[in-house]
C-alpha cells in the first residue's frame, strides 16, 4: 500500500457510497409479500434465484448481447418461471420491484459523513455501472449534483468498468495526470483492477481484502474514517 495524494477523487456508487445491495433484498422483500403466488415459497429462495438469473444477465449486458430492457424484463420471468409461479406477472413484478427498491436508497454506514467532508477539501466525481435513468434519480435524491463535479454512468459512455474506456474517458473530463486520480469502490474488478489498469491510485472499500485486488490497491478499508484519515491527514 502507498500513500495517497490525489488532486481528484472519483467514487463509486452502488455499495460504496449507497447501499445497494441493503435496498436490493428489502426491495425483493417487498416483491414476495406484494405477490400472493409466493405465499409458498421462502424469501430466501427468491432472493437466490432472481440474484442467479440477475448475475448472468447482467454479464450477457455487459458482453453487449442484451439491451437493459431485456435485462429488465427477463429477470423477473425466468425468476418466476423457475420458482414455478405464474410468470404473466413478470411485468408487474419489475414495475413494482423497482417502486419498492427507491424507497429503500441509503447511504452506507459513515459514507455520508466522509464524502461530504472529502468534497470540501478535494473535487470529487462519481463513475457508476448503472442504468441511467436509476442512476440519475439517485444522483439527484442525495444531491450529488450539487456537490460532483463529473457524473460519469456507464449507459451513457456505452462500456461498463472495467473496460479501460469508461477509466479513459473520465480521465479526459477532470483534465489532470491519471495518477493524481483516487478512485474509491467496492468492486475488486470493476473498480479495483479497473482503477489500477488505468494508472490511478484505488483506494478498495470491503471487508473482505483478498488477492489480487488486495495487493493492487493503494489504501483497503471497511471504515469510512479510516478513508478520511488517509486523506485529511
Ligand atoms: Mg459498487
Amino acid at each position: 500500500m502507498s500513500e495517497l495524494n490525489p488532486q481528484f477523487i472519483y467514487f463509486d456508487l452502488d455499495d460504496t457510497l449507497l447501499d445497494h445491495k441493503k435496498a436490493e433484498q428489502a426491495g425483493l422483500a417487498d416483491v414476495h409479500q406484494h405477490f400472493d403466488v409466493f405465499s409458498d415459497i421462502d424469501l430466501d429462495k427468491l432472493v437466490d434465484v432472481y440474484h442467479h438469473i440477475n448475475k448472468g444477465l447482467w454479464e450477457e449486458y455487459g458482453r453487449g448481447e442484451i439491451d437493459r430492457h431485456i435485462l429488465h424484463r427477463r429477470r423477473f420471468e425466468e425468476t418466476f418461471l423457475e420458482l414455478g409461479v405464474d410468470a404473466a406477472l413478470y411485468e408487474e413484478a419489475g414495475k413494482v420491484y423497482m417502486n419498492y427498491y427507491r424507497n429503500h436508497w441509503e447511504w452506507v454506514d459513515g459514507a455520508k459523513e466522509t464524502y461530504y467532508a472529502i468534497a470540501e477539501k478535494y473535487p470529487v466525481g462519481i463513475i457508476t455501472n448503472g442504468f441511467a435513468e436509476t442512476q440519475w434519480l439517485k444522483i439527484e435524491q442525495f444531491g450529488f449534483k450539487e456537490t460532483a463535479r463529473q457524473i460519469v454512468i456507464s449507459e451513457e459512455v456505452g462500456v461498463m468498468k472495467p473496460h479501460p474506456k469508461i477509466f479513459d474517458h473520465s480521465t479526459e473530463l477532470v483534465g489532470v495526470d491519471r495518477e493524481n486520480i483516487l478512485y474509491v469502490g467496492d468492486s475488486p474488478t470493476s473498480d479495483v483492477k479497473g482503477g489500477k489498469d488505468a494508472g490511478w491510485q484505488v483506494a478498495w472499500y470491503t471487508s473482505n481484502p483478498v488477492e489480487p485486488a488486495s495487493e493492487l490497491a493503494d489504501l483497503v478499508f471497511d471504515d469510512f474514517d479510516d478513508l478520511l484519515n488517509a486523506l485529511l491527514n
